[in-house]
């Protein structure tokens, strides 16, 4: 019983490990567990828009923090084990408008979800794999049919778009 309890909790590692090493692969930070007061959240009249990436949207909220700017978005339902890899591109999709628009890097944005809050960094990385998600995106527009982009059943297992998508892999 104790060697078949072994075996597996060494499985729960490996599969921890693994989507810890894919997520690393792709440039996309976990997010970590915060506590965060609410009644500093201020909520956002307009949407932030980035001419140059003709790129616009609207964090639920902003925190200001020790002279910085932090973006917050809300999501309903229950909280997943570490943020869906689509709303961690959304969130750095505002770090990257906070950015533009007011001159400040953002380190970091939050996730908030029912119960649980996630910061997520918003390191040279992501901002990387967002340009080419932001680019790739661009191209599809062009095209009529966009195929799926990956064989890792993971990733569609963290996806918000699944119950829409029809190449999804779980
Ligand atoms: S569910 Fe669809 S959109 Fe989401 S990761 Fe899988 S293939 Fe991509």
């Amino acid at each position: 019983m104790l060697y078949f309890a072994l075996v597996l909790l060494f499985i729960a590692f490996l599969f921890f490990w693994q989507s810890s090493r894919q997520r690393k692969a792709a440039g996309l930070p976990g997010g970590r567990i915060i506590y965060t007061d609410t009644g500093g959240w201020n909520k956002l009249e307009k949407p932030l828009y980035y001419a140059a990436l003709e790129l616009t949207g609207k964090p639920d909220y902003l925190i200001e923090k020790n002279g910085q700017i932090i973006p917050v978005e809300v999501k309903s339902g229950r909280a997943p084990e570490a943020p869906y890899d689509s709303h961690i591109f959304q969130l750095a999709s505002y770090c990257l408008l906070v950015e533009k628009t007011y001159h400040k890097r953002p380190p970091y944005g939050i996730i908030h979800y029912e119960g649980r809050d996630f910061a997520v960094d918003y390191t040279r990385e992501l901002e990387a794999s967002l340009l080419d998600l932001l680019a790739e995106m661009k191209r599809d527009e062009r095209r009529k049919e966009v195929p799926r982009s990956h064989e890792q059943a993971s990733r569609c297992k963290r996806c918000g778009y699944r119950d829409v998508c029809d190449q999804s892999l779980v």
